[in-house]
């Protein structure tokens, strides 16, 4: 397994066949492992947020969502190939179901939940969803109590980030062995309520553009987001801080 370094953080280098291998291998074992699938924003969060940054820095495994994190590491002289998040996520459950693991989703609204997790269990075969729960809840221990009682051996995370990092990250000192992913906005897609932008977008690393056309919301958070964080790295990189 390669690693490379960005702004200080470690980023896995693997092609999806390999990232899915390797996770299958965090499902197995006998600790909670976390999966961070890392984009600009998070950068600049860990930035403001010591927590966060422990998190990054512990993390089992980091891929490369955002095509900003692929420019960045581009500037930095490595090649890495970019893994969608929420196709990483979708391709784990198709892992657990077919090797017989419980699965447990976790977040977005009441009925986005719902409908994704209908949606999921009528297009995979054998998927066994042991528990699943909205993502509008304060008491976050009661939500670990449940998780404990049911033992899923695959928990996907969508709270947003950093909030889905931070449950993920508690739930290592008490939860039973699991690979737990921050997904994001996967179950809004999974539900059939938000749109994947068309292929020849993912293709071009311009799935944000698709995206912020969307939801023009989404255009305060994430545009100024991508050109400063280049500029960052490009410093980072001038500043010859990266060894
Ligand atoms: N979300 C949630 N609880 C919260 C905040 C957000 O369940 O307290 C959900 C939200 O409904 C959405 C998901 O988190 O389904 C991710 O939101 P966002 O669009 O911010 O994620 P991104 O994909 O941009 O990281």
């Amino acid at each position: 397994m390669k690693r490379v370094k960005l702004l200080g953080y470690e980023i896995d280098d693997f092609d999806f066949a390999s990232a899915i291998k390797y996770a299958q291998e965090l499902m197995s074992n006998n600790k909670v492992n976390q999966v961070v699938t890392i984009n600009p924003e998070m950068f600049t969060t860990a930035e403001n947020d010591r927590e966060f940054s422990e998190i990054l820095n512990n993390a089992e495994m980091v891929i490369p969502d955002g095509i900003g994190v692929k420019i960045g590491l581009k500037i930095m002289g490595e090649n890495v190939a970019r893994i969608a998040g929420v196709d990483f996520a979708r391709k784990m459950i198709e892992v657990a179901a077919e090797s017989n693991m419980p699965v447990a989703l976790i977040g977005a609204k009441p009925e986005i939940i719902e409908k994704a997790v209908s949606n999921l269990k009528s297009e995979v075969e054998n998927l066994n969803i042991v528990y699943s729960h909205d993502g509008y809840f304060d008491n976050w221990d009661e939500i670990m109590d449940e998780l404990k009682n049911t033992s899923p051996r695959l928990i996907l995370v969508a709270l947003g980030s950093p909030k889905q990092e931070k449950f993920i990250y508690k739930a290592k000192q008490c939860l039973n062995p699991a690979l737990m992913i921050g997904v994001g906005g996967s179950f809004d897609v999974w539900s059939g309520v938000v749109q994947r932008a068309p292929e020849i977008y993912q293709k071009l690393g311009l799935e944000w553009l698709y995206r912020t056309i969307k939801q023009p919301e989404r255009f305060k958070r994430i545009f100024p987001a991508l050109p400063l964080f280049v500029l960052k790295v490009l410093k980072y990189r001038i500043g010859g801080k990266e060894c």
